[in-house]
């Protein structure tokens, strides 16, 4: 493991820092990680089951309703001490790029920049896009110039514009349709069997390749490709930090701090601010 002084002075004279975060890190504000999910918001329906095109295809309005009910308590959700720390942690001149597996938008409420959703917002949404269909239709699809996805043709507003779109919301209510095409839409998530954007990853790949130290947060580090950035930082010889009260994979290869996000990170930010 890493001496406690080496990192605590690597992350001091930082002057570019990476923040890895998992759900641990908005455990503290009331969102139960999945490693939770006998309880609480997950306890009802497996993620894994409903949080699937697979799932999306077969009955929508299913998925949908699952979306809200787990948005209502995200919406309730208030960035804790931990993200706030981090979003501190951009001061004098030292730049912060945080890479967030979080679907809740709180690192952004607490004051952080450019943060990197690898895994999408619960918040925004963005057009059902059904290969399979597509794939078996006897024509190419046609791209609506509203929403981008794959025209459904289906009770169109000639007049609708891309700000039409951009309005609508997750909310309680029948599945909505983008206003130019009909398609029906979906939070702009990443679900199980889907990829990541690859823009998304190249721009968290780009953050890591820069970075003098890495923080890894709350993460079981257990959902690829997104837990193999730190790795990516060790293989440069780049310092890691973990904050977790359970060991990882890492935890052998990095500083590991055992505890809880909103208690550790203040505490952190406290040390090297102060020397
Ligand atoms: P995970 O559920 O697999 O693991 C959570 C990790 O956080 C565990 O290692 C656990 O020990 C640790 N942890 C628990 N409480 C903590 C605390 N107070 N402080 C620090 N660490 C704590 O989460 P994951 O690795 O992020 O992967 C699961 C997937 O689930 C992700 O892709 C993510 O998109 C999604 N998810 C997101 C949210 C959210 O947006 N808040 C919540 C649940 C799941
Ligand atoms: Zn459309």
């Amino acid at each position: 493991m890493l001496p406690v002084t080496t990192a605590l002075e690597a992350l001091r004279r930082a002057r570019r820092i990476a923040v890895f975060t998992g759900a641990g890190m908005s455990a503290e504000s009331g969102i139960p990680t999945f490693r939770d999910r006998m309880t609480g918001l997950w306890a009802q329906t497996d993620p894994m089951e409903v949080a699937t095109p697979q799932a999306f295809r077969a009955d929508p309005q299913w998925v949908w309703d699952w979306h809200v009910h787990v948005a209502a308590a995200v919406t309730l959700a208030r960035p804790n001490p931990g993200h706030r720390a981090i979003a501190a942690l951009a001061t004098g001149g030292r730049r912060v790029d945080v890479i967030t597996q979080n679907i809740d938008g709180l690192h952004q409420a607490a004051g952080s920049g450019g943060v990197v959703e690898l895994h999408g917002n619960l918040f925004r949404l963005k057009p059902f896009i059904d290969e399979e269909a597509a794939f078996a239709a006897a024509e190419a699809p046609v791209i609506c110039g509203v929403c981008d996805g794959y025209a459904a043709w289906d009770d169109c507003d000639p007049y609708a514009t891309r700000e039409d779109f951009a309005e609508l919301r997750l909310a309680p209510g029948p599945v909505p349709r983008c206003p130019g095409c009909g398609a029906l839409l979906r939070p702009d998530v990443v679900w199980f069997n889907e990829m990541l954007d690859p823009a998304v990853l190249d721009a968290a790949m780009a953050a890591v390749d820069a970075c003098d130290v890495l923080l890894c947060i709350g993460s079981s580090l257990e959902v690829e490709p997104a837990a193999s950035l730190p790795w990516r930082a060790l293989r440069r010889g780049v310092p890691v930090l973990e904050i977790n009260p359970q060991p990882t994979a890492l935890s052998a290869q990095a500083l590991s701090l055992r505890g809880r996000a909103a208690e550790i990170l203040p505490e952190l930010l406290a040390s090297i601010a102060g020397r």
